[in-house]
């Protein structure tokens, strides 16, 4: 339920309302609009329902709210949120760009993408030190080892570093060493992982699962945020379906549902959703014009010798190009990409 006072609502009134919703053991989230304050209750169904708050002064009215996600929800919080990662902001006409290589390879490889991908002009650092491989004889990744590269490299260059966690017990290593918690699109629906992530103090990059409708990813950012953690940002990453030459199929019309459904940040992996590299360039740009606040993009410094997803990885050459031309898309949209 979301509760709209009126706008001459009085911070007495607001007080009575949140204290009777403590009363009867609900939780709120109190939203203070330009105009009016909204409070969402958060907590068991059966006592919301029956709960009265239009006959408390200063109510407007009382709006069920049919989604199960509800901190999520935009009916809960109007404006655009925007997560601020130490200075770097995604959202509310801020495009961030995360880029790196898939897998942290070596030293000379991650600071060689590190320092190419920040004279491109992205934000962020990516790759992955834990590696959620379809193979179990396929590149794992350095673990440890590559989140310390991970954490030197986005210092000498001054990128935010956004990495994989794939283990409920490794939060506090991964904390250690990066800016933002990347829940992958296999672990989606971990929900013991998004428990953990939602308690830690970093911002969390939630990737849609692989044949996740947009509702059930919607509820797993709001497992997140349900245990504090307001900092979410979302990432369509293509889904399957049945087309086969393309790796996933990339949705951007989720884009555009979760502009209306969520306030929460959305940014657009072009490189996972097609597996080819010679799509993401245009896939970039559809994705700024669709209303993503960023993208996340996989390049390498020698594709070819990639010890993954070399195939769908830009040269920094490539990526110079798109970031270039995601410069023009997003001054198009109002946004800023620098
Ligand atoms: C990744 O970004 O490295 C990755 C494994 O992506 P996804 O979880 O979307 O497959
Ligand atoms: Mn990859």
């Amino acid at each position: 339920m979301i509760i709209v006072m009126n706008p001459e609502a009085t911070k007495q009134e607001i007080d009575k309302v949140t204290a009777k919703l403590v009363s009867v053991g609900l939780d709120f989230h109190l939203s203070q609009g330009q105009s009016r304050t909204i409070i969402g209750v958060i907590g068991d169904k059966k006592t919301i329902a029956q709960l009265q708050m239009d006959v408390f002064d200063g109510v407007e009215k009382s709006v069920p709210i049919t989604e199960s996600y509800k901190l999520v929800s935009r009916g809960f919080k109007r404006e655009d949120t925007i997560v601020n990662v130490g200075g770097v902001l995604v959202g509310g006409g801020n495009i961030g760009v995360m880029a790196g290589p898939c897998a942290v390879e070596s030293r000379e490889q991650l600071f060689e993408a590190a320092r190419c991908v920040k004279a491109a002009g992205a934000h962020f650092l990516r790759g992955g030190a834990f590696k959620p491989r379809t193979s179990p004889y396929d590149f794992q990744g350095l673990a440890e080892v590559g989140l310390k590269m991970l954490a030197e490299a986005g210092q000498e260059h001054d990128l935010k570093v956004v990495t994989e966690i794939v283990d409920v017990n490794a939060i506090d290593l991964h904390c250690e060493y990066a800016d933002v918690l990347q829940v992958g699109a296999r672990n989606m629906q971990n929900f013991e992982l998004l428990k953990v992530v939602g308690k830690a103090n970093k911002p969390v990059l939630l990737k849609r699962g692989l044949s996740a409708t947009i509702s059930e990813w919607l509820n797993a950012a709001e497992y997140i945020m349900s245990e504090g953690n307001y900092n979410v940002i979302l990432c369509e990453r293509g889904v399957r379906t049945f087309e086969t030459y393309t790796r996933n199929t990339l949705d951007l019309s989720a884009v555009a549902a979760v502009k209306q459904l969520s306030h929460l940040p959305i940014i657009v992996d072009p490189s996972h959703g097609t597996g080819r590299w010679k799509m993401v360039r245009p896939m970039s740009r559809a994705a700024i014009a669709v209303g993503a606040d960023g993208l996340m993009i996989e390049v390498h410094p020698n594709p070819e010798i990639a010890l993954c997803d070399g195939n769908q990885s830009l040269t920094p050459e490539n990526f110079q190009i798109v970031m270039n031309e995601v410069e023009e898309f997003a001054k198009l949209m109002g946004k800023k990409l620098r």
